[in-house]
């Protein structure tokens, strides 16, 4: 997936052409620096490690597809951009000091003896640590520093779980002595609001708060405004939100409760709410009136293909050859190409049946249900019963049963009847009614309030230090 731009063709300088080998030289290095980046991110790959792989390989690779979606769907979600206490830059190349991180099916023995490391200290070391790192908690991507001395024996030794959870065993004599590192973490609820300056994200800088929670703003009204053409000096923002320290220095943004914008260039004021409803299926952010924010529906369910066959009910079947209604939307795309779930729902079917081929059909809240036919297979999981999430990869595009080439059949079904799938309006499938929006008004008015208090209000919510070696 790498792309390198063409070299554009050189000038004509005088009788001479320019030399080609400096831009050669240029290829190589920019060929390297997107090497270089591409493996730093290496990062984002860790992260995939934290869903449990399957023993078998996937011959369809689905597994990788399933995790690069649940990825994606991650990031968007939220932007784990909390600062890490043990930097992985390891730029001091200190010769005691070796920081690193747990690979893929490694054990953290493995890691620490893969350094040269004596293995009677490693084994003291991780004895020492057992009663304060809970090693069923440890995972690839967790860091490490090992401080040795010029004989490479450990002479401490640091494990990092999560920037919360941080523990030290040092040497102490003949033995080695472990402790949870003290995290004091503190969460209050701030409320910022003002005036778009020359950008809002520059706006929040200037509030003394992070990028981050320009971004969490800006996804929120996602589907509502373009902030990079409709937002402009003058508009109106407030947002409430949970911030999080550790050791006072700041971690990460937690959930945000409300958030305004008055955009003038769209006349008109946006709002959201979190709505913390016990029933998870109407947990999450509303307008003012109750309408759902987030898209309840993919607008397709797979991405760069085109419609071969729009829902008909008069038409022609090209195999059959006689009229039969088509009661779905075909997508044209190569065998292969991911198919996502529509929506979050449950797998009520994926199996063979007849004509459909390889048939998926999933069940997804408020009496509807969506059915992908043709399909070359399953992604890993995904069989009756499994839950899945919006935009998960559920499948491959594929031409089984009766179809004349690659395509995705796609139906969508509300309350047992089949709808043009292009029909529905996936900006604000759902609204609260009766109890729920009733619910929803009592929590909206209380952090209409909160929104119209003071600016830089801070509440603490939660003060707690990590618990010391021996109290817990
Ligand atoms: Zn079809």
């Amino acid at each position: 997936m790498l792309h390198i731009k063409q070299v554009p063709d050189l000038p004509v300088m005088g009788r001479h052409r320019r030399p080609v080998w400096p831009w050669l030289l240029g290829g190589i290095a920019l060929i390297l620096a997107v090497i270089g980046i591409y493996t730093f991110s290496g990062d984002d790959s860790d992260k995939l490690m934290l869903i449990p792989e399957p023993i078998d390989n996937d011959s369809l690779g689905m597994q990788e597809w399933a995790e690069m979606s649940e990825l994606t769907r991650q990031s968007l979600e939220s932007d784990d951009t909390g600062d890490e206490l043990i930097p992985q830059d390891d730029s001091e190349k200190d010769p005691f000091l070796i920081r690193s991180k747990i690979h893929r099916n490694q054990t953290l023995f493995v890691a620490l003896k893969n350094h040269g490391l004596d293995p009677g200290d490693i084994q003291q070391v991780i004895a020492s640590m057992e009663n304060v790192v809970d090693f069923k908690k440890t995972k690839p991507g967790d860091k490490y520093e090992v401080h040795i001395d010029v004989d490479k024996r450990i002479l401490k030794f640091i494990y990092e779980i999560s920037p919360e959870d941080i523990s030290i065993s040092e040497r102490q004599g003949n033995t080695y002595v472990a402790q949870k590192l003290d995290v004091h973490k503190r969460v209050e609820r701030i409320l910022v609001k003002g005036e778009v300056s020359s950008s809002l994200y520059q706006t929040f800088i200037d509030y003394g708060e992070k990028g981050e929670l320009a971004s969490n703003f800006m996804r929120l009204f996602k589907y509502d405004i373009d902030f990079s053409s409709d937002s402009q000096r003058g508009d109106e923002f407030s947002i409430l939100v949970d911030k999080v320290t550790l050791n006072g220095e700041f971690y990460r943004y937690d959930r945000v409760w409300a958030a305004t914008y008055d955009s003038f260039a769209r006349g008109k004021r946006l709002e959201a709410y979190y709505f913390d409803s016990p029933d998870p299926d109407f947990a999450g952010y509303y307008d003012g009136e109750g309408r759902a924010l987030k898209r309840s529906f993919l607008k397709t369910p797979l991405v760069g293909c085109r419609v071969t066959s729009p829902f008909n009910l008069k038409r022609m079947h090209p195999i059959l050859k006689r009229v039969r209604p088509h009661y779905g939307i075909d997508y044209g795309c190569p065998t292969g190409t991911p198919v996502m779930a529509f929506a979050d729902g449950v797998v009520t079917f994926a199996d063979w049946k007849g004509g459909n081929g390889n048939l998926l059909v999933i069940e997804h809240a408020h009496g509807y249900v969506s059915l992908y036919a043709h399909l070359y297979g399953f992604a890993v999981g995904i069989k009756k019963g499994a839950h899945v999430k919006q935009g998960q990869v559920v499948a491959k595009l594929g031409n089984t049963g009766i179809s004349t080439g690659p395509h995705l059949h796609f139906a969508v079904k509300h309350n047992g009847k089949y709808i043009d799938p292009a029909s529905i309006d996936t900006a604000h499938a759902f609204t609260l009614n009766g109890s729920k929006l009733q619910a929803f008004n009592a929590s909206r008015n209380a952090l209409r309030a909160a929104l119209n208090g003071q600016s830089r209000r801070h509440e603490v919510l939660v003060e707690a230090s990590s618990p010391k070696v021996g109290e817990e």
